[in-house]
């Protein structure tokens, strides 16, 4: 089982992730972690990348493509989420070739849909510790004392990901590039929406519906 999860910044796809890797026994697959292992290592498709990000220039789809090959034919069978793959309608068609070529599939694409004033006001509420990092939420996971670290006692901020002006932005990014997605795979008949504004527990009941 080959799944995708979309949807937009800040509508909870790293918790259904984690959700669906312990009732699948699935393996998270994230191009970041492939990109960082491969430059580690040194393969060839890993010093490719590591000239594209040495000059500030985004690695092409064809190198992400073959890291991302390599790690399938390692992994077989097992059932895989991608996380953060694909963002284009380009990058989902190199996908489809990439596994038709594994005689592979992907097989289901949980499209987490909310409203964008939705993640702006979730998003909005999260405040950072400048001293130790940690990151809390004003809506869902507020500190004992209001805007002070509970660890430290440090006033807490806004940081400037979390500004309306920038999760706006990248909600356009969103739309404009990776929202496509959803009709790509609506009319593959693989596609399965689920409202992503309710609480943690409604959405993975929802989410695990998709699974039965
Ligand atoms: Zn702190």
């Amino acid at each position: 089982m080959k799944i995708i999860l979309l949807g937009p910044p800040g509508v909870g796809k790293g918790t259904q992730a984690k959700f669906l890797m312990d009732r699948l026994s699935a393996v998270q697959l994230s191009t970041g972690d492939l990109l960082r292992a491969a430059v580690r290592e040194g393969t060839e498709l890993g010093k490719s990348a590591k000239g594209y990000m040495d000059r500030g220039e985004l690695v092409p789809d064809d190198v992400i493509l073959g890291l991302i090959g390599e790690r399938m034919q390692e992994l077989g069978d097992k059932a895989v989420i991608f996380d953060g793959f694909p963002r284009t309608v380009s990058q989902a068609e190199g996908l489809d070739s990439l596994l038709e070529r594994l005689n592979l599939q992907v097989d289901k694409v949980v499209e987490l849909v909310v409203d964008d004033e939705v993640v702006v006001e979730r998003l909005g509420a999260r405040r950072s510790c400048p001293a130790c990092g940690r990151v809390y939420n004003l809506m869902f996971a507020p500190p004992e004392r209001d805007e002070i670290c509970d660890d430290d006692g440090t006033k807490l901020i806004l940081r400037d990901d979390d500004q309306e002006s920038v999760i706006r932005n990248r909600l356009q990014i969103y739309h404009k590039q990776t929202e496509p997605l959803s009709e790509y795979y609506q009319k593959a008949g693989i596609l399965v929406q689920v409202p992503g504004d309710g609480k943690v527990d409604e959405v993975r009941e929802k989410v695990a519906v998709a699974f039965v």
